[in-house]
């Protein structure tokens, strides 16, 4: 039995892995692969049909929001973004408050002037700035909504009249929010939406509409609104995927359905870690992601012991981001709760031993 706690590409439910590899084989009885089938068809066309109004469904969108499905993967939205939206006499506000958000501050700074209006750097991300003010003329606020490296998340929304953009790669559709106050949302899909080689975009037609001029087509989103995701060829069998998983959270009670599962992971987790003093948490309880939870020993030998154990276990993709060091647990949508037990019986069996 494996448990899959990898931080992304990550687990999918079976059920979407059966079904995406019977259409490489036949797609909806047609005797031909997905992967040999042009997307200007009226199947394909209803894949992305259907994948989008799944997205407007689950995430409960107002009329004017756009679906886009995307190349490229969040990094690409990094640069994409501030080549849209940050005016040359203006400034775009951004937290830091992890790698990738930082990532996209590098990107940012090459467009123009990026004000950061707090940052944990100082502490390795360790925590997320609460105290922070939102410069009222700014283009755009920018931030993560969860820390898949550091293990930190955001639930609240920043409560501000600046158009709100957010990086959700790793927590989309995991938890209820009121998805239309954002301007711009995006997420690459391998964490919790499906398989690698597409990204969600959620635009507010208003805001798009007020995007710079001269942009390479590609890198318009006015151009993939116009052209429903289909500029070029769509990444046809990510899409396909997307859907799949998109079908299955529907089928799971939506977004509110998830969200109680993903909360009873996360407290069985982090209960259990608390309790066993082998174990530190350094994150503050008040700032933890309920979908990456990120931990380290007390005693440092303790840790390759501890990995021999998760090893031999099939608890997989447990060993913690290179820039942090010790533990990361993904708990994506997609994984069941009877892992997170498995790995709680196993965690509190090695603190026995070990105490
Ligand atoms: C994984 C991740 C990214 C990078 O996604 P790519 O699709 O690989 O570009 C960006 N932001 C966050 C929050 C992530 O977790």
């Amino acid at each position: 039995m494996i448990h899959n706690f990898n931080a992304g590409p990550s687990i999918l439910p079976r059920e979407v892995m059966e079904e995406a590899s019977r259409a490489v084989l036949d797609f909806n009885g047609t005797g031909l692969s997905i992967l040999e089938y042009g997307h200007r068809t009226p199947l394909f066309e209803a894949v992305m049909a259907e994948a989008i109004q799944l997205i407007k469904e689950l995430m409960q969108l107002d009329e004017n929001k756009e679906v886009l499905f995307l190349h490229g993967g969040a990094s690409t939205q990094f640069f994409q973004i501030p080549m849209n939206f940050l005016s040359q006499d203006r400034t775009a506000a951004y937290l830091d408050c992890g790698i990738w958000g930082s990532k996209a501050i590098i990107e940012a700074k090459k467009f123009g002037a990026v004000q950061v209006v707090a940052s944990s750097r100082d502490t390795n991300y360790s925590y997320i700035p609460h105290a922070f003010e939102i410069p009222k003329d700014a283009c755009y606020f920018h931030y993560t909504t969860n820390n898949t490296v550091e293990g930190t998340q955001l639930r609240t929304i920043p409560d501000t009249s600046v158009p709100l953009i957010a990086d959700m790669s790793s927590d989309v559709l995991s938890h209820a929010m009121d998805f239309n106050r954002f301007a711009l949302i995006y997420a690459g899909a391998q964490k919790n939406i499906g398989a690698a080689g597409v990204n969600l975009v959620v635009i507010d037609k208003t805001f798009a509409a007020t995007a710079n001029a001269h942009l390479p087509t590609m890198m318009d989103y006015r151009q993939h609104i116009k052209n429903g995701s289909m500029l070029n060829t769509p990444p046809v069998f990510a899409v396909y995927v997307c859907l799949l998983t998109l079908r299955w959270l529907k089928a799971q009670g939506g977004v509110a359905g998830i969200q109680r599962i993903n909360e009873q992971k996360a407290k069985l987790l982090y209960e259990t870690l608390e309790a066993l003093p082998v174990f530190h948490l350094p994150v503050h309880e008040t700032d933890r992601s309920r979908m990456n939870a990120v931990f380290t020993m007390q005693d440092e030998r303790l840790e390759k012991l501890f990995l021999d154990r998760c090893t031999t276990e099939g608890m997989v993709g447990v060993k913690g981001h290179r820039s942090v060091g010790g533990f990361r647990v993904s708990m994506y949508n997609a994984l069941p709760l009877s892992s997170v037990q498995a790995f709680t019986d196993m965690a509190r069996d090695f603190a026995n031993q070990y105490a």
